[in-house]
């Protein structure tokens, strides 16, 4: 089973692990591709690499929050 957002996909263990962490790796920014550590209901951040982008809980994105 593998869960896809844009061009990163998670393995079905990762998404797993990620479901029990209060802190995760959120989606790249597509401004400038970093990712930031996020909590797991993270909307709409602001990207504090550039400051453009957005970037997301990947639980978010994949619709498990
Ligand atoms: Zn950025």
């Amino acid at each position: 089973m593998e869960f896809t957002y844009r061009d990163q996909e998670w393995s079905y263990d990762e998404v797993e692990a990620m479901v029990y962490d209060s802190v995760l790796d959120s989606t790249e920014c597509p401004k400038c591709g970093s990712t930031q550590r996020v909590e797991p209901d993270a909307s709409n951040y602001t990207c504090h690499d550039c400051g453009k982008g957005k970037v997301h809980s990947p639980l978010i994105v994949l619709g498990l929050m």
